[in-house]
């Protein structure tokens, strides 16, 4: 990026115009800005977008953490397969449909149902039980349920799941290769993110940032890879190391509050670049900063998933160090959230779905 032309106002007024205006290297400029005064004006312009494309207010969804058994070994994932520190735990279907049932009675009208990555006919009969059980309910459900057959999505989706989010964790195959063990494929991620629009789902992905080796470039490419496969959610934050993990080593550079920033700068340039799509404020953002996640609706997010696992299982899902509100019930959390988004001028949208209005206007154009 050659900053003696970079015009920040130029650049944000015609982000905010239109979405796709601007080039690789302009989003890359705007993720390199360090300076509190570019942020604040790069966050405001994001949350107008929103604002105008979804709306005052924020959707929440209900998250279960369904269980932490998980076939993959990612080098930054706490709940990786080798990581023997772990207590593992599966949630039973009654379990999933009381977590479910309190999302309802909390009135989050939807609901995210993620774990680690299980493969085979068991478990897809197992998620089709909950999925039917749960159906009554009329909650929006969201699966994050890892690489599964085209088949397996199309029977989750038959059985009421609408959404579907499968982080790509960066876009960059060359940086992917380095988090991962060689049995996990890049390519076959990509393939499931294709295979989950066709099976008609709302489609959600993502990426960490703060990663090691990561450069503004790479996110730049992530948002552009977003734009290519025309997702509907967006769902990233930053990466934060767990110790009992090999990326741990790595990433002896790697700063909370760089960190945080970072993530909030992906939320806003994704917002200023693609517009009307659902972005979330993730848990990490409020690892790093008890109000990273209100900060991550100013500065463009739309999408809450506040916790409705039963308490006991909360810290047998730590993917990362420090994960918040692990002793908070469920009622707790709303109130909590409450007060948080009520603090910066936000509110959550009680008994609204909040389906990603990039969703609908894709399909009714298609
Ligand atoms: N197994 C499913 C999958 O692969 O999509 C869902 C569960 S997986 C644990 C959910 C997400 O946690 C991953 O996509 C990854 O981005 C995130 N995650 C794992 N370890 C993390 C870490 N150390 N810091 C931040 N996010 C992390």
């Amino acid at each position: 990026m050659e900053n003696e032309r970079f015009d920040l106002e130029d650049v944000l007024r015609r982000a905010s115009d239109a979405p796709r205006a601007l080039t690789p290297s302009e989003i890359e400029g705007l993720l390199a800005i360090e300076d509190e005064d570019g942020m604040g004006r790069l966050f405001a312009a994001a949350h107008s977008v929103k604002v105008r494309r979804c709306g005052m207010g924020v959707a929440a969804r209900g998250l279960v953490e369904a269980g932490n058994m998980c076939a993959k070994d990612c080098l930054y994932c706490g709940i990786r397969k080798s990581n023997s520190a772990v207590r593992r735990y599966a949630l039973s279907a009654d379990e999933i449909v009381s977590a479910a049932e309190e999302a309802k009675s909390l009135d989050y009208a939807s609901l995210v149902i993620q774990s680690g990555e299980i493969e085979g006919e068991a478990h897809t009969r197992f998620i089709e039980e909950v999925l039917r059980r749960i159906a009554p309910l009329g909650l929006g459900v969201t699966l994050s349920l890892g690489e599964q057959t085209e088949e397996t999505y199309a029977r989750w989706r038959a059985a009421g799941a609408e959404r579907y989010l499968l982080r790509i964790e960066t876009s960059s195959p060359a940086l992917y290769a380095r988090l991962h063990p060689a049995d996990c494929s890049w390519e076959r991620r990509v393939e499931c993110l294709r295979a989950l629009r066709r099976t008609g789902y709302q489609v959600g992905t993502g990426v960490m940032c703060a990663l090691p080796g990561q450069t503004h470039a790479d996110l730049a490419a992530d948002i552009l890879f977003y734009a290519d496969l025309d997702v509907d959610m967006i769902g990233m934050g930053p990466y934060i190391p767990h110790p009992d993990t090999p990326l741990a080593v790595e990433a002896a550079d790697w700063n909370a509050a760089a960190a945080l920033a970072l993530g909030l700068k992906m939320i806003a340039v994704t917002r200023l670049y693609l517009h009307d799509v659902n972005i979330a404020a993730a848990t990490a953002l409020q690892a790093l900063a008890e109000d990273g996640r209100e900060r991550g609706v100013m500065a463009g997010a739309n999408v809450i998933m506040p916790n409705v696992t039963a308490v006991a299982h909360r810290r047998d899902y730590s993917l990362y160090a420090n994960k918040p509100c692990c002793d908070e019930t469920a009622a707790l959390c709303r109130g909590c959230l409450d007060r948080r988004l009520a603090a910066v001028g936000e509110h959550l949208l009680y008994g609204k779905r909040g389906d990603s209005p990039h969703y609908h206007r894709r399909t009714r154009d298609d």
